[in-house]
């Protein structure tokens, strides 16, 4: 006891609802934050007299555990709205031929207020996918938690030992700015898009460097054609383009499997055709998926199997994907998309997100021990007083506070911090840049 009288003062968050996700939904509940880590968990009441601290009232707030975005790219928050209705293939298209319209610091801009979003929306953990360090500067610069995968692509064998070698180099660089809370990862893009040769290469790399994969998988029908017979778009594409066909596989998680990458516990994108046999697969290799319902609906991709997934074992977490294919960065509203109870909801859009991107040992629940991550929603005076869990309401609730490794990012509503400080430019620049990027949609697609 003496020696927690020693300690600096902590906060004591306290709240009308506190939900931990590990434990059932506490009344007048309180959080007691200590050098960036959750000390105490309890209701109010019950805080121990030594607990030294300042104590902060959340008033008609719910606090969970932060959200965790399972899968975003941060830097093409700027196509928000400007690639709408194009098929899949066409999209994708679209995406590379648009980072040639603006310019690299538009793409910062863009990853920046992507993460000022983030913080908006309650999320403190973001696994972004990109293939600049763009979306890894702009976690850290605005004091989120996350995994940056970086990404390759390479669709012909002859071009994997190049891309490798150049992945290396910015996985290089981009260690060198990797903090406690944001780390590198690789990520092959997709099997329509990175050959055999390349997903073996960055696996085998993976592997002898320690670093977290990431991949998108089992995403489309297209996709589908294309790894078991080689046809579809992307097989036309490849025949123009005299790309060599990779061998057929089963299916595109059987694909993973022959490269070696499923076995390295990778982050699988997508996976919204996946049959029984890719599902225990998935499980027995321990590999974890990022669901993302809302982008998948957006072209009409089908529903990933969630609850098969769920009842395999598997660690499912939702993401946003790109902003370039959805309209918003709501990770509750993207978990009830996959169904369940409004608890099962919840705990899918935190520590499913923490289990899918393997940071549950320091994040997803509101536990002493793990780091303090938090996210507060406002509710009704009458869910405030209510003497039943405000569930009905929760999943509806606006983002009022995001804390991060104990420091505050949103506080009622408003911006806080780091965050507060780069919000103002980078979202006017990143709104310059979508207006831009509008107008070249508009000449490349005549009404
Ligand atoms: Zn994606």
């Amino acid at each position: 006891m003496s020696e927690r009288r020693e300690r600096s003062w902590g906060v004591c968050y306290s709240a009308p609802w506190v939900l931990p996700v590990s434990a059932p939904p506490i009344r007048e509940g309180a959080v007691v934050v200590e050098g960036g880590a959750i000390a105490w968990v309890g209701a109010r009441a019950a805080l121990p007299d030594e607990l030294r601290v300042r104590h902060e009232r959340l008033e008609r707030i719910a606090l969970t555990p932060g959200l965790v975005n399972a899968h975003a790219h941060l830097d093409l928050t700027i196509l928000r709205g400007v690639l709408d209705g194009l098929p899949f293939f066409d999209w994708i298209r679209a995406v590379v031929a648009a980072r040639d319209e603006v310019g690299d610091s538009d793409w910062r801009a863009s990853a920046t207020a992507g993460a000022v979003e983030a913080v908006r929306a309650g999320i403190t953990t973001v696994g972004d996918t990109a293939p600049t360090l763009a979306s890894l500067d702009a976690l850290v610069a605005c004091g989120l938690r996350g995994i940056a995968y970086l990404e390759t692509f390479g669709p012909h064998p002859d071009m994997a030992a190049g891309a490798l070698e150049e992945l290396a180099q910015r996985v290089a660089a981009a260690r060198g700015r990797e903090t406690p809370l944001v780390r590198v990862g690789v990520s092959p893009h997709a099997p329509y898009s990175t050959s055999e040769a390349l997903y073996r290469g960055v696996s085998e790399y993976a592997a002898r460097e320690n670093l977290r994969l990431a991949t998108h998988v089992a995403e489309s029908a297209d996709e589908t054609a294309f790894v078991t017979r080689g046809e579809g778009p992307f097989g036309a594409m490849f025949a123009r383009r005299s790309l060599p066909l990779p061998a057929p596989a089963l299916s595109p998680v059987a694909f993973l499997e022959r490269t070696g990458t499923l076995a390295l516990r990778p982050l699988l994108i997508h996976a919204v055709r996946c049959d029984a046999a890719d599902t225990a697969a998935i499980a027995s290799a321990q590999a974890t998926i990022a669901t993302c319902p809302h982008s998948n609906a957006w072209f009409g991709h089908g529903r990933a199997p969630v609850g098969a997934y769920e009842a395999a074992g598997i660690a499912v977490g939702v993401g946003s994907d790109s902003l370039a294919s959805n309209d918003a960065m709501d990770m509750r509203r993207e978990s009830s998309a996959a169904g369940g109870t409004p608890e099962q909801v919840l705990a899918r859009a935190t520590l499913g997100g923490a289990r899918a991107l393997q940071l549950d040992a320091a994040i997803g629940t509101l536990e002493p021990g793990k780091r303090a991550d938090l996210a507060g929603f406002g509710l009704s005076d009458a869910a405030a007083a209510a003497g039943a869990p405000p569930w009905h309401e929760l999943l509806g609730a606006p983002p009022r506070w995001t804390v991060v490794d104990g420091n505050v990012l949103m506080r009622g509503g408003a911006l806080a911090g780091v965050a507060a400080a780069l919000a103002p430019q980078a979202e006017a620049a990143a709104a310059a840049a979508n207006r831009r990027l509008r107008e070249w949609r508009a000449r490349v697609t005549p009404a």
